[in-house]
């Protein structure tokens, strides 16, 4: 157990700091040291010094506003705080009285003397100014904390409007590449469709296994690389509040029933199921059709993605006087509560997407973690609400997901939305 008497010295010149360290340590002292106003802070709450050495200019903060901001904490409302400083300006002294500090040395120390001036502190003594000149200090320092402050928000203000202009190439960028990308791989699907549909590579296709094996792992890659570029698009455009909604009536039981169709064989391949009636669906409400239609077809896609072969995907609504609530559930592998929110923010992926290997079967999962963050732009712009509920992941017992949308019958007219 170390009994010494201990010292913080907050400085930030090196010089300085193994000159006093050396001169107390020498003396007895314990002395710890910090560089930076808020190091200071958190060194004070750390090791209780039983004095204070304070430079009054640092990098951060002031000593003076060190010394406030310690003052304000009970723990050291009657520690010695003495400034040590080569400001020797008149006025300096009385201003560092008037923010708290006990007494004001001046650099260079005397080195015989130093280690008697702190133990004259550390008995209690304060350097005492007249009433007159701490209320004229006072409203100084007062002046000089505002004035502070007042440079302390515009350089925010500054580096924060700086953040958004690199923040918005960065989209732009992004949104340009997504852009140029997808004007050749439209070209690139259209002929990669047409490879697949001609009579020749038909042909080819069932003479040879092989040439069917590149022939459809081709054409697939194609497709996933054009379904990825569409969704960047999508999610940079929301991002960027680019994306305006076409409001207009909506038929929810077409909408869904086409969704439903398209996304049939893709369950049927999986030999999965799915249950809904139509006529839950409001046949009116004001919405994006095409937006609306591509967010509920994501859902409905995580929820055969997520789902071993063999599985049921439910889809009703309950329509409330100005608001319908969809509800996609799944038998699938589920969603722990951890990740539940985090499953909305952009290239979120909870943890081993690619594969699963359930007791049921094996199946392909993942993609760029881009589906629910669009869905949720999307349904916000709407005015409305996308959540999931699930009891958590296990790929043995599947507990599987119920995605619920929560839509206003009538969107708001036109809404941007940041994700
Ligand atoms: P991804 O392209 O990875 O499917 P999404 O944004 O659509 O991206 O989904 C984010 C993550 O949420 C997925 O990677 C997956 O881990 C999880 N997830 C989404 N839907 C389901 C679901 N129905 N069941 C289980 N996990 C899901």
């Amino acid at each position: 157990m170390d009994n010494r008497i201990t010292i913080l010295y907050i400085e930030d010149d090196p010089g300085s700091q193994v000159l006093v360290e050396r001169v107390l340590g020498d003396a007895g002292f314990r002395v710890v040291v910090a560089s930076r106003g808020l190091e200071g802070l958190e060194a004070a709450a750390k090791h209780l010094p039983n004095l204070i050495l304070m430079d009054i200019n640092l990098p951060d903060m002031t000593g003076r506003e060190i010394t406030t901001r310690l003052r304000a904490d009970e723990r050291f409302r009657s520690v010695p705080i003495v400034a040590l400083t080569a400001q020797s300006q008149a006025g300096e002294r009385e201003k560092a009285i008037a923010a708290g500090l006990t007494g004001y040395l001046t650099k260079p120390i005397d080195i015989d003397a130093f280690p008697s001036q702190v133990a004259h502190y550390l008995s209690g003594a304060k350097d005492a100014i007249s009433l007159d000149a701490l209320a004229q200090a006072q409203f100084e320092y007062n002046s000089e904390l505002v004035l502070r402050l007042e440079q302390k928000v515009r350089e925010l203000e500054q580096s924060n409007a700086e953040l958004r202009r690199l923040d918005k190439i960065k989209e732009d960028f992004i949104q340009l590449t997504a852009h140029e990308l997808r004007t050749p791989m439209t070209l690139i699907y259209g002929y990669s469709r047409l490879i697949q549909e001609s009579p020749v590579v038909k042909r080819l296709k069932s003479e040879s296994p092989e040439v069917k094996a590149f022939v459809d792992g081709l054409v697939e890659s194609i497709e996933r690389m054009s379904g990825v570029i569409n969704e960047i698009l999508t999610i940079s455009r929301i991002a960027t509040g680019r994306i305006e909604l076409a409001i207009g009536p909506v038929n929810l039981m077409r909408t869904m029933e086409r969704v439903l169709q398209d996304m049939s064989h893709i369950a049927r391949q999986r030999n999965q199921s799915f249950t809904y009636d139509v006529r839950q669906f409001p046949t009116l409400l004001q919405a994006d059709a095409d937006l609306l239609a591509l967010a509920l077809s994501n859902v409905i896609g995580n929820a055969i993605k997520y789902t071993p072969d063999g599985g049921v995907i439910s889809v009703t609504a309950r329509t409330n006087p100005n608001s319908v609530v969809i509800a996609v559930k799944d038998t699938g592998i589920g969603i722990n509560k951890e990740d539940q929110q985090r499953i909305f923010d952009r290239f979120y992926t909870a943890n081993n997407t690619q594969l699963h290997s359930t007791s049921k079967t094996a199946f392909r999962g993942g993609g760029l973690g881009l589906g629910l963050a669009i869905c949720k732009g999307i349904i916000e712009a709407h005015g409305g609400r996308i959540w999931v509920e699930s009891e958590g992941r296990d790929e043995v017992k599947l507990p599987g997901s119920t995605f619920y949308i929560d839509l206003p019958l009538q969107a708001p007219a036109v809404r941007r939305v940041l994700t």
